[in-house]
């Protein structure tokens, strides 16, 4: 890609409404890359490795106001630095995971926002509830009382169409409106986490209120 970061942030931030955060996805991206985002006015930034985050975050410590964000699966020896190094944990995936942390954040005294990563689309590749599986999780979801249940988080399946694409997200906004509508009292379903790199077009009409790109802000990943 021949434009600089901050072009490319720029040019996303031109594309995408105010009220859209977006969090820039800088697993396996260099502190100085992020340093340049953070100066382009990112203030978000989304990891998958709790241990690359942890690191990154010790060579950041001047830059206070950085809000990171956990995006990949938690495992569950690592749910305690989960809590106590990220504000938003958006790949909460099961009713197991979310009542650990729950747990984990009572006794850290933390109380991060989490959003519940569903699959509208079977996808045995991916974490997450099944849409009928989360309904029926959501009255033992509402006890916990510690983790801030914000919204919905969710990654279409590989290999969509557009329109498929732009289907998955409407429906992960329809299932947080019935959601919502039940009327839960530790639930809150305001927050609409979908779009990456190559899908948050779609995500935006279908009401996205935060974005997760990454290669196309810090360029291609070579893993
Ligand atoms: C890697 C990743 C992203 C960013 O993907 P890009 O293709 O780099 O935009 C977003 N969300 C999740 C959950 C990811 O794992």
């Amino acid at each position: 890609m021949t434009h600089s970061i901050a072009e490319r942030i720029a040019e996303i931030r031109s594309q995408v409404p105010d009220s859209v955060r977006i969090v820039a996805v800088s697993k396996t991206v260099s502190v100085e890359a992020i340093r340049i985002a953070y100066a382009a006015g990112i203030r978000d930034f989304g990891e998958n490795r709790i241990s690359e985050a942890m690191e990154k975050q010790e060579q950041l410590q001047d830059l206070s106001d950085i809000t990171w964000h956990l995006i990949g699966h938690v495992q569950s020896n690592k749910a305690i630095k989960a809590v106590q190094h990220f504000q938003w944990i958006h790949s909460v995936d099961s009713l197991k995971l979310a009542q650990r942390l729950d747990r984990l954040a009572q006794e850290s005294d933390c109380q991060p926002q989490v959003c519940l990563q569903v699959k509208i689309l079977s996808d045995p590749n991916k974490y997450g509830w099944t849409v009928s599986e989360l309904l029926d999780d959501l009255a033992e979801l509402n006890q916990c009382q510690q983790i801030q249940i914000k919204g919905l988080m969710t990654i279409p399946p590989l290999g969509l169409n557009h329109s498929e694409t732009l289907s998955v997200f409407e429906q992960t906004r329809e299932l947080a409106h019935k959601i919502q509508q039940q009327g839960w009292s530790n639930i809150e379903m305001k927050e609409l986490s979908m779009g990456m790199s190559g899908d948050y077009t779609l995500a935006i009409p279908a009401g996205a209120t935060m974005i997760r790109p990454g290669q196309i802000i810090f360029g291609v990943r070579t893993p």
